[in-house]
C-alpha cells in the first residue's frame, strides 16, 4: 500500500465564490432585515433563475426534498407511482411522505434512467404518476414518457435534482413533464448551502405551490391546504445569485474535466464512461464509470485502492432505493425486476469533478485506475 503523502481527492467540493463577493449580499440584507418569507433577494433569484435556464415559472425552496413533496402535493397526486430504483433515497421518501406507493421499474442499459418500454406492463388502476430521474444529468426519454403518460392519463414529475443547465434539442430539459424538481444542495452543480426548486409551466400552479410552501397561507387570514414550511431564506437566496455570476465558468471546468477522463478512460480495459448520451449539453455533474468483467479488480476493490491513495469516490447508486428496508417489501422492489438496475449499481464507481480539481488530480485518479493490474 502507497504511503498516504497526497492531500486528499474527494468526489466533490462545493464551488465557493470570494469570500468577500458576498458581503454586499449580507449587507443588504442586514440593512433590510428581511430575513426570509419571499423577501426580495429571493424574489431576484427567481427572476434571474427563470432566465438562466429558460423557464417561465420557478418556486424556490429550501431542499430538493420539501420541493419534492411538495410538487407531488400540488398536483394531488395519490395511489401508485411508477419510478426508478437508481437514483438518491429522497425520489422515493417523497412518495412515502405522501402515502403514495411507488412502483420501481427498471432502467435503460445506456442511459441509466427509467426504460420507457418497461413502463406500461406497471401500470394499474391505481398508477396516477410518473416520478422518473434524469440520473447525472442525462435526460430521460420525455418523448416516449409523455407518449406513454398521455394514453394512461398519468402526471409526469421529473426529478432533475443533477440537471442544472442541462439542455436537449428543444431548450432547457427543465421544460419537460407536468412539473420538474431541482436541488441546490452543497454537492450539487448550482448550490445554495441547501436549496431547492420547483420548475412549472403556468403561474397558476406557481402560485398553488407558493401557498403549499407557506404553510398555505393565501393571505394573512387563509388557509387553503395543509402546507409546509419550505421557504428559502434571503441568505440562501443570496448566495444564489453569486453563485450564479460563476456558473458558466464552473461549467466550463466540468466540461474540460470530462474530456480529461474521458480521453485517458476510454481505452483501459474492463473501464466504461457512462455516456454523455444523446444530443444535449450536458452539465457534467458526476462522472461515473462502469467496472466490468475484464478489470483486474471488482469494482469494491477498485474503490478501495482509491482510497488507499486518498482518492474517495462514490458508489452512486449503491444500494438501489429499492434495497433499503422501507422498500424491499415491495413485489416491484425485487431484484428479478430490476436486473439492468442491480447490475449497473454493483459496477458503478462516480470519480471525483468539481471545478477546483487540478489537472494533477484528475491524473492521479487516472494513474491508480491504469496502474491496477
Ligand atoms: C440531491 C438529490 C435530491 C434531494 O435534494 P436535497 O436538496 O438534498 O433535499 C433528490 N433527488 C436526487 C436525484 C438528488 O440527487
Amino acid at each position: 500500500m502507497m504511503p498516504m503523502s497526497n492531500p486528499p481527492i474527494y468526489v466533490t467540493q462545493p464551488y465557493l465564490p470570494p469570500l468577500e463577493d458576498f458581503i454586499p449580499y449580507l449587507a443588504q440584507i442586514w440593512d433590510r432585515k428581511i430575513l426570509t418569507n419571499g423577501g426580495p433577494l429571493h424574489q431576484q433569484l427567481e427572476t434571474a433563475l427563470c432566465e438562466y435556464l429558460g423557464v417561465d415559472h420557478i418556486a424556490l425552496f429550501a431542499n430538493g426534498t420539501l420541493a419534492l413533496v411538495t410538487a407531488l402535493q400540488a398536483l394531488r397526486i395519490t395511489g401508485e407511482v411508477i419510478t426508478t430504483p437508481y437514483s438518491f433515497v429522497a425520489t422515493a421518501h417523497s412518495l412515502l411522505w405522501n402515502g403514495i406507493k411507488p412502483v420501481f421499474v427498471d432502467i435503460d442499459r445506456e442511459t441509466l434512467n427509467l426504460d420507457p418500454q418497461k413502463i406500461e406492463a406497471a401500470i394499474t388502476p391505481q398508477t396516477t404518476a410518473i416520478l422518473p430521474v434524469h440520473v447525472y444529468g442525462n435526460p430521460c426519454d420525455v418523448e416516449a414518457i409523455l407518449g406513454i403518460a398521455d394514453i394512461y392519463n398519468l402526471r409526469v414529475i421529473y426529478d432533475a435534482a443533477h440537471a442544472f443547465g442541462v439542455q436537449c434539442h428543444c431548450g432547457s430539459v427543465m421544460r419537460h413533464g407536468d412539473l420538474s424538481v431541482l436541488s441546490f444542495h452543497a454537492t450539487k452543480v448550482f448550490n445554495t448551502f441547501e436549496g431547492g426548486a420547483i420548475v412549472c409551466p403556468d403561474a397558476k400552479t406557481k402560485q398553488r405551490i407558493d401557498y403549499l410552501k407557506n404553510f398555505g397561507f393565501a393571505d394573512e387570514v387563509t388557509v387553503v391546504a395543509p402546507g409546509i414550511n419550505g421557504k428559502m431564506s434571503e441568505i440562501n437566496a443570496a448566495f444564489g445569485l453569486l453563485q450564479l455570476q460563476h456558473i458558466d465558468q464552473a461549467l466550463a471546468r466540468r466540461r474540460d474535466i470530462d474530456q480529461i477522463y474521458r480521453a485517458e478512460l476510454e481505452g483501459v480495459p474492463g473501464i466504461r464512461c457512462v455516456g454523455s448520451i444523446g444530443q444535449h449539453i450536458a452539465n457534467h455533474a458526476y462522472f461515473p464509470i462502469l467496472v466490468g468483467p475484464d478489470y483486474p479488480l471488482s469494482r469494491d476493490a477498485l474503490y478501495q485502492r482509491l482510497k488507499d491513495h486518498n482518492i474517495y469516490t462514490r458508489r452512486y447508486f449503491y444500494p438501489l432505493i429499492s434495497d433499503f428496508p422501507m422498500y424491499r417489501g415491495l413485489p416491484s422492489a425485487a431484484r428479478s425486476n430490476l436486473p439492468v438496475a442491480v447490475d449497473i449499481s454493483e459496477r458503478v464507481i462516480c470519480l471525483p469533478i468539481y471545478p477546483a480539481l487540478t489537472d494533477d488530480d484528475i491524473y492521479r485518479v487516472i494513474s491508480v485506475i491504469n496502474r491496477a493490474n
